[in-house]
C-alpha cells in the first residue's frame, strides 16, 4: 500500500521518486512517514507448535526485522528488475567477504581486478587461500581478453569500476560475457557509482557490492555493507549470510534509510562539484594529469560515457614530481579537505596515496605524487580557494 492506501505502484517510477517511496508503507505504521527502528533479538511466538515450526513473519533479530526489510526492499528497487534480493552486512568489507564466500568452494579459483579495494586483495590472499581457493589478479583494462585468463576451475570474476584510488574504467559487459561463457559468476564493487549512476545487474553482473558506509549513509557516521543478487545467486547469498551470522545493527540501518532519501540530490551536487574542481585542477601547472573518468582526457572516458549516467565526488590527481615535503605541505595546508580514510560523506577529503604495494598484474607508475580527493557539499568557490592555498604552500616548500 502507498501513502493513500492504494496498491503498490509498478517498478517503472523514476529514480528520484523511488528514493522517496521505496521501502516505506506508512499505513502499516500508524501513518508515520518513516519505519520504526526495531531493536530486537527475541521474537515471541503464540504457542509451542508455532515455535517448533518456526511459524512467524519474523523469527529472530539476526534474521531480519521490519527495519532491515525496509532498507533491503528500497535498495532492491533501486538496483532494477534483475535484482532478486539484497543482504545487509556490518561493513562494506563484510559485504565483499560474504559475497565471495557465497560463490566459492575449496578447489575454486577467482580472478580479481588489480584495481580492487586493498582489503579485498587481503581477504583473497589470507582467508580464501586458507580455504583452498586460489586467486589471481588481472589488468582492469582487459575487457573480453579475460577469457584467456579463465582456468577450468575459475568460479568468479571480480570487478571494481572505476578502480579504488586509481580510477581505471572496466568494460563490465565484455568481462561479464566472457566470464559467463566459461561458467563463472561475476561480482562487482559498485560503491563509487551507486545504483543511481550505474546498475551492474543490467550489464551482466550477478552480485553487486556496495559500501553503504559511503554515499548511502552519506554523513560519515555509520558502517554498512550491502550485496544485491540476481536470481542465479540470491539463494546462496542469503544462505551464506544466515549461516555466518552476519547482520547489521538497527540504528545504522535506520540512518542508511534516512541517508537514502537524499542520495539523489546529494549525488547530483557531488557530481557537479567534482567535475568543476577536477577541471580547475586539470588546468593547474603543478598537475601532471587527473584520474577522473568524467573528464574527456581520461583513458576510460568512453566507457564511462557509454555505461554511467553520472560521476560521484571521488577522483585522484597526479602532481608533477616535487619533493616529499612540498607534496605533504599541499595536503597539510588544506583547511576544508580533511585527511582521513573513507569518503561519501557531506565533507571534502584529500589523502596522499601510493598503489605500488597493491599491484601484482600491472605496474603503478603515475609519474608523480598522487592525491585522492572526495568533493563534499561545500561551495566550489571555497574549495578552489582552499586548493589555491595548498598550491601556494607546495610552491613555498619546493
Ligand atoms: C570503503 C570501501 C569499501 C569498504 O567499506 P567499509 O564499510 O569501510 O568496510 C569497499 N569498497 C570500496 C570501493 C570502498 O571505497
Amino acid at each position: 500500500m502507498n501513502d493513500k492506501g492504494n496498491d503498490r505502484p509498478p517498478r517503472s517510477r523514476r529514480t528520484a521518486t523511488k528514493l522517496v517511496t521505496a521501502g516505506r508503507d506508512p499505513r502499516s505504521q500508524y501513518g508515520f512517514v518513516n519505519p520504526p527502528v526495531y531493536h530486537a533479538s527475541t521474537v515471541l511466538y503464540p504457542n509451542a507448535e508455532d515455535f517448533l515450526a518456526h511459524r512467524a513473519r519474523y523469527q529472530y533479530g539476526r534474521r531480519g526485522t521490519p527495519t532491515t526489510e525496509a532498507l533491503e526492499l528500497a535498495l532492491a528497487e533501486l538496483e532494477g528488475p534483475q535484482c532478486a534480493g539484497v543482504s545487509l552486512l556490518p561493513s562494506g568489507l563484510a559485504a565483499i567477504s560474504a559475497a565471495l564466500l557465497s560463490v566459492v568452494r575449496a578447489g575454486d579459483h577467482v580472478l580479481i581486478t588489480d584495481s580492487a579495494y586493498g582489503p579485498t586483495r587481503n581477504f583473497c590472499g589470507q582467508i580464501l587461500s586458507r580455504l583452498g581457493v586460489t586467486s589471481s589478479f588481472y589488468d582492469p583494462g582487459i575487457g573480453g581478453g579475460i577469457a584467456e585468463l579463465m582456468q577450468p576451475n575459475t568460479r568468479a570474476v571480480y570487478l571494481e569500476s572505476p578502480g579504488s584510488l586509481s580510477f581505471e574504467m572496466q568494460d563490465v559487459a565484455a568481462i561479464a560475457k566472457a566470464a559467463h561463457a566459461k561458467g563463472a559468476l561475476v561480482l562487482m564493487d559498485n560503491t563509487w557509482a551507486t545504483p543511481l549512476f550505474f546498475r551492474p545487474l543490467d550489464h551482466g553482473v550477478d552480485l553487486v557490492i556496495q559500501a553503504g558506509t559511503k554515499y548511502i549513509g552519506g554523513h560519515s557516521d555509520i558502517m554498512l555493507g550491502t550485496v544485491s543478487a540476481n536470481a542465479a545467486t540470491v539463494a546462496e547469498l542469503k544462505n551464506t549470510v544466515r549461516l555466518t551470522g552476519l547482520c547489521e545493527g538497527p540504528d545504522d540501518v535506520y540512518l542508511a534509510l534516512r541517508g537514502l532519501r537524499t542520495l539523489g540530490v546529494r549525488l547530483d551536487r557531488h557530481y557537479q562539484s567534482s567535475i568543476a574542481v577536477a577541471r580547475w585542477l586539470e588546468g593547474r601547472p603543478e598537475v601532471l594529469r587527473m584520474l577522473h573518468p568524467a573528464l574527456p582526457s581520461h583513458p576510460g572516458h568512453a566507457l564511462w560515457k557509454r555505461d554511467f549516467t553520472g560521476a560521484s565526488g571521488l577522483f585522484s590527481m597526479v602532481l608533477k614530481p616535487v619533493p616529499k615535503q612540498a607534496y605533504h605541505a599541499f595536503v597539510d595546508t588544506l583547511e576544508l579537505f580533511g585527511i582521513g580514510a573513507s569518503w561519501g560523506g557531506y565533507e571534502s577529503l584529500a589523502i596522499p596515496f601510493d598503489c605500488t604495494p597493491l599491484r601484482t598484474a600491472t605496474r603503478w607508475e603515475p609519474g608523480g605524487p598522487t592525491v585522492r580527493f572526495h568533493i563534499g557539499l561545500e561551495a566550489v568557490e571555497d574549495l578552489i580557494a582552499d586548493l589555491e592555498r595548498g598550491f601556494a604552500a607546495l610552491a613555498a616548500a619546493t
